[in-house]
């Protein structure tokens, strides 16, 4: 089986991340993958044995164990490819959160994954924050909440930046300018990923 090409897609919360995924699949053949999404799914899925757990990380802005959400990861590729095996190319949107996420990722998926670049979708702080408790009046999401969010930037500034360092040490950082609107962000993305494809 041919290995799946990734592109992790990471920012701070509320940069943008989840709909230019969303864009970027109407456009180009990638299949989305939300570790928060699939977390969320796990969260209220009758009978697992992480929904607490991965509901007080959530709530607090901390991040869950890796083993949880690369399991969950993986699955959902596997099921992907099971449907159609041509589907090889997937967005990983909001992981790996943190150095740990990252080496958890290498250790399990090497063999069977090559992580292409990174797009990153870099925006203010306050941004990030306004754009969330904006959602917030309507996603019914646990953490798009003042208090969520200032531990949530935390996370992301100390735990996840590093991260993005990291690959662009290795020249492999894709950086998007995602302050502006949709559309414009947008226009970004598509610069960039017509210079991949
Ligand atoms: N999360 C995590 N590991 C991941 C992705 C998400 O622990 O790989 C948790 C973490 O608590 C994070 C929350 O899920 O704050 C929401 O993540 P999501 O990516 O959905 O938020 P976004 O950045 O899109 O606002
Ligand atoms: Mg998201």
């Amino acid at each position: 089986m041919k290995k799946a090409q990734v592109v992790f897609v990471l920012g701070g919360p509320g940069s943008g991340k989840g709909t230019q995924c969303v864009r970027i699949v109407e456009n180009y053949g990638y299949t989305h993958l939300s570790a928060g999404d699939l977390l969320r799914a796990e969260r209220s899925r009758e009978g697992s044995e992480f929904g607490q757990l991965i509901d007080n990380h959530i709530k607090d802005g901390k991040i869950v164990p890796f083993e949880i959400t690369i399991k969950l990861l993986k699955k959902a590729m596997e099921e992907t490819r099971k449907l159609d095996e041509k589907k090889i190319h997937f967005l990983i949107d909001g992981f790996p959160r943190n150095e740990e996420n990252l080496q958890g990722w290498t250790t399990i998926m090497d063999g069977e994954a090559d992580v292409n670049f990174v797009l990153f979708f870099d925006c203010s702080n306050e941004v990030c924050i306004n754009r969330c408790v904006e959602r917030g009046k309507s996603s019914g999401r646990t953490d798009d909440n003042r208090a969520s969010l200032e531990k949530r930037i935390q996370t992301y500034l100390q735990s996840t930046r590093p991260v993005i360092s990291l690959y662009e040490k290795q020249g492999k950082v894709r950086t998007v300018d995602a302050s502006c609107g949709v559309d414009k962000v947008f226009a970004n993305v598509k610069t960039i990923l017509d210079k991949e494809i």
